[in-house]
């Protein structure tokens, strides 16, 4: 960690916010921060709190990394890195043809050479942090408009990014909201780019069980996949090149191939992505009646259409697999959100606790004063929402399923958008997001399927038109009214586009908006016709943003005055530590689930199909009880996959399993359908994640595909 972390140290969140006495149940999603008011040894955990995170030295954290959305760990001295298969899944996809599946057969690197570069792939290594609340806030004034202190916000985040950028040349930089309207961090990391695929398993093993087995226990799915990060010759972070060498990261874990048993102590590292537990029932309300229905339809279709696609031909099912994948995974989220929210008694409970707050306010006159509107002008700034939101979640969607309608928005906006000085741009427009956000473009361009996004766009108009009348802004009823009716000309509009084609997107990447507006390309004059639509709603998104940043500062404030005690801030993406242990649970009456599966599991699943469908490799080696010395004690047989009640959500995919000394005993991949529900509340009746076993994860990987020499490089370096 660099001395901008030390001057900051441990007192970070004092500046604004005290957290005294953190509370000290399994649930919380700690900054690091706080790490010295947690009770570790009472956890379980053996390692003072410098072992695990050490500004001053090298400690445990130094040792993982994001992974595009997800948390990896190294785990030898040259860059190799463990993940989830479903993190890695993007990068087999992109390297599997219909000849060569490496998602249907896996992928074992024999050497270093044989490894596969995965494009649009990045490590994020966090360097240091520090608080930049007061830099941020400053920028807004009492006077400013919502929109105005929503934009002014953005903008000081966006200049200290760039001030800490040209101060530390080579990392980037990127301010965190960690409570909302209240505190900000400005993080320093460090991104390499060239990362390649070493062993994935096939996807009967890395995805067993399919959406079928998603967000369910028990589950025997072996997620897990390595990868390896490379740098430029001098250690520097540098785009895929022959010449560039593996990455030395400062630590790497230790790997304990004899896993953890049930009721042991596990810790997690990693970068949870969003948690909404700190909103009021007004929004979970939102979630309830608005949100999470739409999804539910509108993901739910589109993977129908996309699986009908690719049934016939599987270089089609090829190109959907990524985007499948991640519909199916949030549409099943979502599903058990709702049931969540219906079988318990969240909603109920915000309630309740906002009536005593609202209490707690009126009993003194100067809180009275302050703060006697705060809910319920947070329930004003939802309860439009319920109106308008399924109009503006069709649009939102119509406007990223329609593949061919969001190449061209990208097209248009980035005009428009680069035409600006930098500070002004939307971000991924800014010259530092630039080449990511083009590299981004290039690879959905290559995911296009015409057929299918004819489908889409037939679907999506129907959806737009059915609904009912007010919910849509009266620039897209007009559209509506002028669009064909007609099906055979709703599809010609994707026969005539060429913005499926990187070519034609590359060229008309470096043309002006006033150039783009003269194309006669069907779908490029749809994305400038309805541009504006979604410019309006831009603003209005952020207007909202701004007024929610102020009035949840000032719920917090009040909140803190009548319970000091016990704020941990939402997820954020940023790094944080969970605990709790190897535990099952009871998600309904009289059912009682064990916490460890095993290879027994995999065999009654298997059917021969597919997500069932189990390679004959593993069958061969667990029937010549080929077990090397993985077999669980009292099992007696290899365990598959874990259950522990910590606090994780997505984005916590990839992160390692601790045990109490701080070793690799699994790797975090879901949590159970009842958890889904804990982005909104935790609890620990209902809330427990999943990992996979480390046992299985070196039987797979060493007996049952032989890449010994993946495994000798983790076991040599692990003892
Ligand atoms: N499988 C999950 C995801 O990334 C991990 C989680 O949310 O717990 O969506």
């Amino acid at each position: 960690m660099s001395s901008i972390f030390k001057q900051a140290g441990f007192a970070l969140f004092g500046l604004s916010l005290s957290f005294t006495s953190v509370a000290l149940a399994d649930e919380g999603m700690f900054p690091l921060s706080e790490l010295s008011k947690l009770d570790l040894k009472s956890a379980g955990i053996n390692l003072t709190p410098d072992e695990i995170f050490n500004p001053a030295g090298i400690s445990v954290v130094d040792g993982i990394c994001r992974v595009n959305g997800c948390t990896g760990s190294f785990l030898s001295s040259d860059g190799l890195l463990i993940t989830n298969h479903h993190c890695a899944f993007d990068a087999i996809q992109k390297a599997s043809t219909s000849q060569n599946d490496y998602l249907k057969n896996g992928f074992v690197s024999k050497t270093r050479a044989d490894e596969i570069p995965a494009p649009g792939y990045t490590v994020r290594i966090t360097e240091s942090y520090r608080d930049v609340s007061k830099e941020v806030l400053t920028a807004v004034t009492e006077e400013m408009s919502f929109l105005e202190r929503s934009k002014a916000i953005e903008k000081r985040r966006k200049e200290l990014e760039k001030e800490a950028e040209s101060a530390s040349p080579g990392l980037r930089a990127e301010v965190a909201e960690m409570f909302t309207g209240k505190t900000y961090v400005l993080f320093l990391y460090t991104y390499l780019k060239d990362i390649r695929l070493v062993f994935a398993p096939p996807v009967g093993i890395g995805e067993f069980g399919g959406d079928f087995d998603n967000w369910e226990w028990p589950r025997h799915t072996g997620d897990f996949s390595f990868m390896r990060a490379y740098t430029s010759p001098d250690g520097s972070s540098a785009d895929y090149s022959p010449e560039n060498v593996p990455y030395k990261p400062k630590q790497f874990l230790r790997v304990q191939p004899k896993g953890a048993n049930e009721g042991d102590a596990v810790f997690i590292l990693g970068y949870p992505g969003r948690t909404l537990r700190q909103r009021t029932a007004s929004y979970f309300e939102y979630e309830q009646t608005v949100r999470l229905p739409k999804l539910v339809e509108l993901y739910s279709w589109q993977m129908q259409e996309m699986t009908l696609a690719g049934e016939k031909d599987r270089q089609v099912a090829i190109k959907h697999a990524t985007r499948y994948k991640s519909l199916a995974n949030v549409e099943k989220r979502s599903r058990g959100q709702l049931l969540g929210l219906k079988r318990t008694t969240i909603i109920d409970d915000k309630h309740r606790m906002e009536t005593e707050l609202q209490k707690f306010i009126d009993a003194d006159p100067a809180r009275k004063q302050r703060y006697s509107t705060v809910l319920k002008s947070i329930a004003d700034v939802y309860k439009p929402q319920l109106i308008q939101g399924p109009g503006e979640i069709t649009l939102q969607e119509f406007r990223q399923g329609f593949r061919a309608l969001s190449f061209a928005m990208t097209l248009y906006e980035s005009a428009l958008e680069r035409a600006k000085p930098d500070l002004e741009r939307e971000a991924p427009y800014m010259e530092r997001n630039w080449l990511l956000t083009k590299q981004q473009l290039k690879l959905s361009v290559g995911d296009w399927h015409p057929d299918t996004d004819k489908k889409l766009l037939i679907g999506f108009v129907q959806r737009l038109r059915d609904l009912p009348s007010g919910s849509l802004p009266v620039e897209v009823t007009d559209w509506l009214k002028q669009l064909t009716t007609n099906q055979t000309e709703l599809q010609s509009i994707v026969d005539k586009t060429s913005v499926g084609k990187w070519e034609t997107v590359e060229t008309n990447l470096d043309r002006s908006a006033e150039e783009l507006q003269k194309s006669n390309d069907p779908v490029l004059k749809m994305a400038i016709e309805l541009y504006p639509v979604f410019l309006k709603q831009r603003e209005l998104d952020k207007e909202r943003s701004g007024e929610l940043n102020r009035l949840y500062g000032e719920l917090l404030d009040v909140k803190q005055l009548q319970n000091p005690d016990r704020f941990v801030p939402d997820a954020n993406a940023t790094l944080r530590i969970t605990y709790g242990r190897i535990k099952g649970y009871s998600p309904a009456d009289a059912i009682y689930k064990q916490p460890v599966s095993t290879v027994k599991g995999i065999l009654e699943k298997s059917t021969g199909t597919e997500p069932f469908a189990t390679p004959q490799a593993l069958l061969d080696t667990y029937q010549r009880k080929d077990f090397d010395r993985y077999l669980h004690p009292v099992l007696n047989d290899v365990p598959v996959a874990i259950l522990y009640n910590t606090d994780t959500t997505g984005g916590n995919s990839g992160s390692p399993v601790l045990n109490g000394e701080g070793e690799l005993i699994g790797v975090n991949f879901d949590r159970t359908f009842e958890a889904t529900i804990n982005d909104f509340a935790w609890n620990e009746s209902y809330s427990r994640s999943i990992g996979v076993d480390i046992r299985y994860v070196l039987w797979v990987t060493g007996k049952v595909y032989g890449a010994q020499n993946t495994i000798q490089e983790i076991l040599r370096e692990s003892r």
